[in-house]
């Protein structure tokens, strides 16, 4: 039997242990420095079809209709007008149980954790020392050491872990921009809408068939280390105040008293794609390559890469980096394009982009690339 440790009890993590548990030669422990999950948040999270697909293999397709929503497509609207610019049908890359979906974060992990025994996550856990040979021997903070055969590194975009095995600082870099979120009720709208402003943009979905919406803002900012590093300053009620105010004074559309549990927090992103060359570890998720959060990939890809590191191990084949590096270089262009475009600020190249918009999205070679590519492929 294979002995693998996972590290980080994320959405990567914890699919790639779902994986594990559809095969009887594996064991497996999951290391989590957390000392619980957060299952409640309302937060929100999209999901393409790409990563439907790999989900419905391990039951998604039979959760509960009423936690999910299926938006069909995305409507494009400016920020200053509330006016809709032009709509993209994402509904086009689903297929028969494999839709376009929304859902609350919290309900994935929910998902996730549903099959895996409660003995083979160890919380307050992390990993302090690896020393590499025929086996892997981790050394964990609480200062025991185990070996195992393979290592899955999934501990997020501040993934210490990555640190400790490339033996150098990895730590990803500040974009630039904060996020603002939000939860809003009683909306009638069942599609996702982008709401594009002068250096910021906002999306609200819907998460359920409950009147239960996710607001998520991307403003960008520039701040200094000290304040990046300053997790007071996000929770503080001024700068919360001073984010909602710079969104609620460029929209037509009245937030003002509709958003609830407000939060911010600074958007980092990877510098690179490391040279990973390691036999027996594989990185996955945010831990193998943070994305600007402008194309809603992030949780699709760190299943898709959960699902490549799978197959990897038991193909016993030797492609998962090369193939893993090809799909970010894809994605993280798509990413950084569309938080370009987003936030155009001059009005006459904001006309232009409008124009360019509604030229592209009833152009079927252009969606069968930009987003096809990445849904389908
Ligand atoms: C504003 C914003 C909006 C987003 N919206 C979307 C979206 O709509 N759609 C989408 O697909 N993606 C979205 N994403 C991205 C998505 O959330 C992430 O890509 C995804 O959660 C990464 O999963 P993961 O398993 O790699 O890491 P995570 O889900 O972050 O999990 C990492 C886990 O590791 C644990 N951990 C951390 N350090 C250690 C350690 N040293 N030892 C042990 N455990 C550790 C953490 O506690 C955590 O449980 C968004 C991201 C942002 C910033």
């Amino acid at each position: 039997m294979k002995k693998i440790a996972i590290i980080g009890c994320g959405i990567s993590g914890l699919y790639f242990a779902n994986k594990l548990l559809s095969e009887k030669t594996y064991d497996f422990t999951i290391y989590e420095k957390k000392s619980e999950l957060d299952l409640n948040d309302g937060y929100g999270i999209q999901l393409s079809v790409n990563s439907v697909r790999l989900l419905n293999e391990i039951g998604f397709n039979r959760i509960a209709a009423s936690e999910v929503s299926f938006p069909k497509k995305v409507n494009f609207f400016e920020a200053k007008t509330s006016k809709k610019i032009c709509e993209i049908d994402i509904s086009k890359f689903n297929s028969e149980n494999k839709r376009y979906t929304t859902l609350k974060r919290s309900f994935l992990i929910k998902f996730l954790l549903n099959n895996i025994p409660a003995e083979k996550i160890k919380n307050n856990l992390e990993l302090t020392g690896v020393e590499r040979g025929q086996k892997i021997k981790l050394s964990l903070s609480n200062n025991l050491t185990e070996e195992f055969d393979y290592l899955i590194v999934s501990d997020g975009v501040f993934s210490k872990t990555k640190s400790i095995i490339l033996e150098k600082d990895t730590s990803p870099k500040f974009f630039n921009s904060v996020a603002l979120r939000g939860n809003i009720k009683n909306l009638d709208n069942n599609d996702i809408a982008l709401y594009l402003g002068p250096n910021f943009h906002f999306v609200i979905y819907p998460v359920n068939q409950n009147k239960e919406f996710n607001f998520i803002s991307i403003i960008r900012k520039k701040l200094s280390k000290n304040e990046i590093l300053n997790q007071n300053l996000f929770e503080s009620s001024d700068f919360l105040k001073s984010l909602c105010n710079e969104v609620y004074q460029k929209t037509a559309m009245n937030l003002n008293d509709k958003l609830e549990n407000i939060k911010s927090f600074p958007i980092y992103v990877s510098k690179k794609f490391e040279d990973f060359n390691y036999k027996n570890i594989y990185f996955i998720g945010d831990a193998l390559f943070t994305f600007p959060p402008s194309f809603a990939q992030g949780a699709s890809q760190s299943i898709e890469a959960a699902q490549e590191a799978f197959e990897e191990i038991n193909n016993n084949s030797n492609s998962y980096y090369e193939k893993r590096g090809l799909k970010i270089k894809k994605v993280n262009w798509r990413s950084k394009l569309n938080h370009f475009a987003f936030h155009l600020s001059n009005p006459i190249i904001v006309l232009f982009r409008n124009l360019i918009l509604k030229i592209l999205v009833n152009n079927k070679n252009f969606l069968n690339n930009y987003l096809g590519r990445i849904y389908k492929d």
